[in-house]
């Protein structure tokens, strides 16, 4: 009865310290990992920390894929976006849409990897675009090109912001340059407003330049800018030469 007792207390002193960590750590803002915790002892229920990654379920994928590069789409990569196998997979969402990658730490890292695939090695999370075998980046691939360009902006999303690695992205951009060369995606052309005024000689800013003393006088601005008669010699060197095609005697005014 006594040692029981002494139990329960430990026990009830045990969670107050925890209570107590946990604030303390709380406060400092940091990141808790459920393995470093003595749970065990302390009957606590624990949070249940989920990882949020895209990474596919380990017992779906326990199978390798064959890299498959004779596919069927490899020559008409937009056909696949037409199929029942894409839309079953994305929907109506882009091919990035919900793609998280994994990263050491709470902090995301400032760019993407370089690429995922590394000769047979495909990285544990592959971007939106390594993940799928059946996407090529293409410039024909219009659909594909449009859902990495803001629709209102026309600019190309941040690989950070789609998840795509830097090798794809590099891909991507050669595509969507190259699709726009053939007027298969339009320019952002931004709008500027064009002032009349800013055109226009009755312009304050022109109205109040003199004319230069040159261009009053109506002489040439340089004085080489004027004719110049070349040495008679020269003439008659030039008209022996071409005697037999000149048609008439013309001079110079
Ligand atoms: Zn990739």
């Amino acid at each position: 009865m006594r040692s029981c007792a002494s139990l329960n207390m430990a026990l009830t002193f045990g969670t107050m310290l925890w209570r107590r960590a946990m604030s303390s750590l709380r406060q400092r803002g940091r990141l808790l990992w459920t393995q470093a915790l003595p749970s065990a002892s302390l009957h606590l229920q624990l949070p249940q920390l989920r990882a949020y990654s895209t990474e596919t379920d380990p017992a779906k994928s326990e199978e390798p894929v064959a890299f498959d590069t004779e596919s069927r789409f490899k020559e008409k990569p937009w056909e696949y976006l037409e199929t029942e196998e894409y839309i079953k997979k994305y929907g109506n969402n882009p091919v990035w849409f919900g793609y998280r990658r994994n990263h050491r730490g709470s902090i995301p890292p400032q760019k993407t990897r370089k690429t995922c695939i590394r000769g047979t090695k495909v990285a544990g999370n592959p971007c939106p675009i390594c993940r799928d075998q059946k996407l090529h980046v293409d410039y024909r691939n219009v659909k594909l090109l449009e859902q990495f360009i803001c629709q209102y902006t026309g600019v190309i999303y941040h690989p950070t912001y789609t998840g795509v690695c830097m090798k794809q992205y590099k891909h991507l951009t050669r595509a969507i340059e190259k699709s726009r060369e053939f007027g298969l995606l339009s320019f952002p052309v931004p709008y500027v407003e064009l002032k009349a005024e800013d055109y226009n000689s009755v312009h304050q800013a022109v109205s109040k330049t003199p004319l230069a003393p040159a261009l009053q006088n109506q002489v040439p601005w340089y004085p080489w800018y004027a004719w110049q008669q070349p040495p008679d010699k020269d003439i008659a060197r030039i008209r022996r030469i071409y005697k037999n095609y000149l048609k008439e005697e013309t001079s110079p005014a």
